[in-house]
């Protein structure tokens, strides 16, 4: 009970820091936006900052970040849940504490310039272009890719650049990278990416080779060495292309 009334403080709080003064009336905002902005909140709160995560960049960008907008509207009620949700063609957008625990383990600076693999709905490249300089994503599959690119550039994203094509590769062109993310499972670390990564660089991948349980394994290259961290448990998608035939 005490929890519950901490946890709605800190949402009112939380709302007041938004630039709301007291409860948003009618003519200020549509009936969904205020209830999207209290799910977003009360998510960043119970999921994200209940569960450890401290980085107030990755909170920040959690609590502004319109999640509902990343999913088909049908799905719009449910954007908020501890949960991941399909975007299409069998894919899924991460469970929000799972992009949150990710963006943390890679200790992003302002001025890092990250590669993600595995676009999908855009919301994971959202979080990092709130964070870091410059985001580069790239998707194997064309018609997520263009609804992602599309609606980054519709929130103004002006740090994202998107691509079409086999992650496996990674994007040579603007290589090598701080940080790179693997939003999608494999059974070994693509060599590319490896070499795309600079000295001191981190990679994170959820490798393994079973459908429904991978471990998330955070990479630190230095001296041209690899250091492997397990991190725990996760669940997504297999990355296709060229990393599944090897
Ligand atoms: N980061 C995403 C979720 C990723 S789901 C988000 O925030 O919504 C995994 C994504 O990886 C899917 O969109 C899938 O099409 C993509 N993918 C799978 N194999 C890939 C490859 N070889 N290269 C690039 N993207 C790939």
């Amino acid at each position: 009970m005490y929890g519950l009334v901490v946890n709605a403080l800190l949402i009112l709080f939380s709302l007041f820091l938004l630039g709301f003064s007291g409860y948003p009336s009618a003519e200020k905002t549509s009936h969904n936006s205020d209830n999207t902005t209290v799910q977003r909140l009360t998510m960043v709160e119970e999921q994200i900052v209940g569960r450890g995560i401290k980085d107030r960049r990755i909170l920040d960008a959690m609590r502004k970040i319109p999640r509902h907008l990343f999913v088909d509207s049908s799905l719009k009620e449910r954007a908020y849940g501890d949960h991941p949700l399909p975007i299409g063609e069998g894919q899924t957008i991460s469970q929000p504490y799972v992009v949150a625990w990710m963006t943390d383990a890679l200790h992003l600076k302002s001025s890092d310039r990250v590669l993600e693999i595995g676009t999908g709905s855009g919301y994971q490249a959202a979080v990092l272009g709130e964070i870091v300089e410059q985001v580069y994503t790239v998707e194997i599959r064309i018609a997520l890719k263009e609804t992602a690119d599309t609606l980054l550039h519709q929130l103004g994203y002006k740090n994202i650049k998107t691509k079409y094509g086999d992650g496996y590769y990674g994007w040579e062109q603007y290589a090598p990278f701080d940080a790179i993310i693997i939003t999608a499972s494999a059974n070994h670390i693509p060599p590319p990416l490896i070499e795309q990564l600079k000295e001191g660089g981190r990679l994170i991948i959820p490798l393994g080779s079973t459908l429904y349980y991978q471990t998330l394994t955070l990479v630190t290259k230095s001296s041209n060495e690899l250091n492997v961290e397990q991190m725990g448990g996760v669940a997504f998608v297999p990355m296709i292309g060229e990393t599944k035939r090897k």
